[in-house]
């Protein structure tokens, strides 16, 4: 993806959404996955995660960021006719793409976990977990690394979103409080 990104990412604007101006990008092959940040309008583009959501191509992964930009930040109805649109677009010049978006919509549709807010409660919940029984056992234990990588799995960086980020974080840190007083 580092090679010719540029080129990819001008041309599936043009071909895919010729009538939108395209905000600017960063991308950097540290990063987890993609964020598109509404209020800068600025789309983050890192390598993608190869675990729940599985790998796309390039082009198809510039067109997920880039129909949250047009649409809106979930993976509900809004973004999801988005990317239909920008499937029939490529099903004449590139069927390959196309059958690649139209299955990818239809994986957030079968599963719930993938909307954007069923993700964050997932999120809360691997918080949990990962906090019952263990504080304040262990007092050393440092709770904002570990809030910082489950925010970070889950591709929720504070340089991508902060309000996003803080808000949480400070959830995670009241569920980890809660455990505290469980036990
Ligand atoms: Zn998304």
């Amino acid at each position: 993806m580092e090679k010719g990104i540029d080129k990819t990412y001008t041309e599936v604007c043009k071909t895919y959404f010729p009538r939108w101006n395209p905000w600017k990008y960063t991308y950097n092959p540290d990063w987890t996955g993609g964020w598109c940040n509404t209020e800068q309008k600025h789309i983050y583009l890192g390598r993608q995660p190869a675990g729940i959501k599985g790998a796309l191509s390039p082009e198809a992964f510039i067109i997920h960021q880039v129909c949250h930009a047009v649409g809106n930040t979930g993976h509900g109805k809004c973004w999801q006719n988005r990317m239909l649109k920008a499937a029939n677009r490529a099903k004449r010049d590139n069927p390959k793409l196309s059958g690649e978006i139209t299955a990818h919509v239809q994986r957030y549709r079968l599963s719930p976990e993938w909307s954007c807010r069923e993700e964050i409660q997932l999120l809360y919940q691997r918080i949990k977990n990962s906090f019952a029984g263990r504080y304040p056992a262990s007092r050393s234990y440092d709770i904002e690394a570990v809030l910082e990588y489950h925010l970070h799995e889950m591709g929720i960086r504070k340089e991508w979103d902060k309000p996003l980020f803080e808000r949480v974080m400070q959830r995670g840190r009241e569920i980890a409080e809660t455990q505290s007083r469980l036990r």
